[in-house]
């Protein structure tokens, strides 16, 4: 249904954030209120394997690339039927970068030109995100024969996100930061997955 209206226009942006919420909170929680702030932030989860993420969607991104794709349909003229439909309809010979839609184009038509224009700096920035650096360590992380929730915190721990006493130490004030299994040792992910006897 989402996926549906998504793919004509662009939603209210505080419908996309309550659908980014939930599925963050529900990532993290596991259910629907999660308040606590996550581990790992949001535009770094969403982000491909291989760019150190999970994989997941992000609405927002999504919504828009799907739009970009619209656009970008429209611009380079697509064989389609619909894209020949707005080009005999609405912009005829005028150049689609310049096109403003009339006052008595409908209201979708309309509601997607606004993104016309940024779609252009847009897509720049895209290309950037797709060439930004890929990690080395996703095939370790996400091998296919790792237990789901194993993966999971592998995947905040190589990012040094999980939440030991050293590391929550740096939000709020902790008076014991001693190990708690060992008592000789800070406790921090390096002590727990690396240095630890019975790691
Ligand atoms: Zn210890």
């Amino acid at each position: 249904m989402y996926n549906y209206w998504a793919s004509i226009f662009l939603p209210p942006k505080a419908v996309v954030e309550k659908i980014t919420t939930i599925c963050r909170s529900y990532l993290w929680g596991g259910i629907e209120e999660y308040t606590r702030v996550p581990h790992i932030s949001w535009a770094h989860t969403w982000q491909a394997k291989k760019h150190g993420g999970i994989g997941i969607k992000d609405y927002d991104a999504w919504n828009k690339i799907t739009i970009a794709k619209l656009i970008w349909a429209v611009a380079t003229k697509k064989d389609v039927p619909w894209v020949k439909w707005a080009h005999g309809r609405y912009i005829k010979d005028k150049d689609w970068w310049d096109y403003t839609p009339a006052p008595d184009s409908s209201w979708i038509w309309k509601k997607n030109l606004l993104h016309q224009r940024s779609f252009q700096s847009r897509l720049f920035s895209l290309i950037c995100t797709e060439l930004s650096s890929n990690v080395t360590w996703d095939k370790v992380v996400w091998a296919r024969s790792a237990i789901p929730r194993h993966a999971f915190i592998t995947w905040v721990y190589v990012q040094h996100g999980l939440p030991t006493k050293k590391r929550l130490s740096r939000f709020l004030p902790q008076t014991d930061l001693q190990c708690a299994f060992c008592h000789s040792a800070e406790e921090d992910d390096t002590h727990l997955f690396s240095d630890y006897p019975y790691a």
